[in-house]
């Protein structure tokens, strides 16, 4: 059994069109898909990523519109990472995000940034074999386009010692102490940094959980693999666009497994992905309510389009 890397990492916006806007306009992914939270279908969840939504390139938020600002702590993850292909890749990001009054801060071959709720965010042009998955975007250079995801970084105490979820039942690799990596079809890295001393608070701008991506025939197996090993999986869910299993790693990160099929294909053409409302169908009854308490939102995609 093998994981093939980040499959999608959900976060938590009060904001949703400033979301779209920051990371569809500014940042160049595409909205794949516009539905709402199965869970608590009277708000949004928004899907970003490369031209199709590939596993390893999913970024989604529940939209929580009230949500008061969180932080980050001990078992929560703090900081994405994504790939881009250069220096110079990182030169024209620092130029652009700048020129939008964002303060970008260079690093070891990498620029961090927060998104407009306080999320911290980097990309590195660390050098990978990994296929650059990218979204088309008008003003921003193909060369320079964001390739998907590297990794992220949690906050947990006692990052030195080994974490044996990770390396005896999901395959990851210790790298260095607190510093794990995943060698699939993707590779993704995972580290842990020491908690802040405030204690963490989901809410805008905070990471809900990431999912790896698993084969499609071993879902289910993950399952059991993952109940022998003490921890205590969900049962397997239909999350449209994918199946889940989620658990609580020991470090108190949320972790879900995920399937790379059906993929957002399965209800929306592939050239007009993200620019419809899609409902599943348990909540295809609430269509026309939703439509018109949803606030609207501004896909460049869609206006680029029309234009
Ligand atoms: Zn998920």
């Amino acid at each position: 059994m093998k994981l093939d890397g980040i499959h999608h990492i959900t976060c938590i916006t009060a904001d949703a069109p400033g979301n779209v806007d920051f990371y569809a306009r500014l940042l160049g992914l595409r909205l794949v898909k516009k539905t709402v939270n199965f869970d608590a279908p009277d708000v949004y969840h928004l899907y970003y990523g490369d031209e199709r939504g590939a596993p390893g390139t999913i970024l989604t938020f529940f939209e929580f519109p009230d949500a008061a600002p969180g932080r980050a702590g001990a078992g929560m993850i703090h900081r994405l990472r994504w790939r881009v292909g250069s220096e110079d890749a990182l030169a024209f990001w620092s130029d652009r995000l700048t020129n939008e009054g964002i303060d970008v801060a260079p690093v070891d071959g990498a620029i961090r940034f927060d998104d407009p709720e306080g999320l911290a965010l980097e990309l590195s042009a660390t050098p990978t074999d990994d296929e650059p998955l990218t979204a088309q975007a008008d003003d921003i250079p193909s060369e320079h386009a964001i390739q998907g995801f590297d990794g992220v970084r949690a906050y947990a105490p006692e990052r030195e010692r080994e974490h044996e979820i990770l390396t005896g039942v999901m395959g990851f690799e210790l790298d260095a102490p607190g510093e794990y990596r995943l060698h699939g079809r993707r590779t993704a890295t995972y580290g842990y940094d020491d908690p802040p001393a405030a204690v963490g608070l989901q809410g805008a701008g905070t990471v809900h959980h990431i999912a790896w991506c698993d084969r499609d025939e071993e879902h289910a197996d993950w399952r059991g693999r993952l109940a022998a090993a003490g921890q205590r999986p969900t049962p397997v869910i239909d999350r449209q666009y994918f199946l889940s299993i989620y658990f609580r790693e020991p470090r108190g990160v949320l972790f879900e497994l995920a399937t790379p099929s059906p993929g957002f294909a399965i209800d929306e053409d592939p050239e007009h992905l993200g620019e419809q409302l899609r409902l599943p169908p348990q909540h295809g009854h609430l269509r026309a309510r939703l439509e018109a308490s949803l606030v609207p939102l501004v896909n460049p995609r869609v206006k680029a389009a029309r234009s």
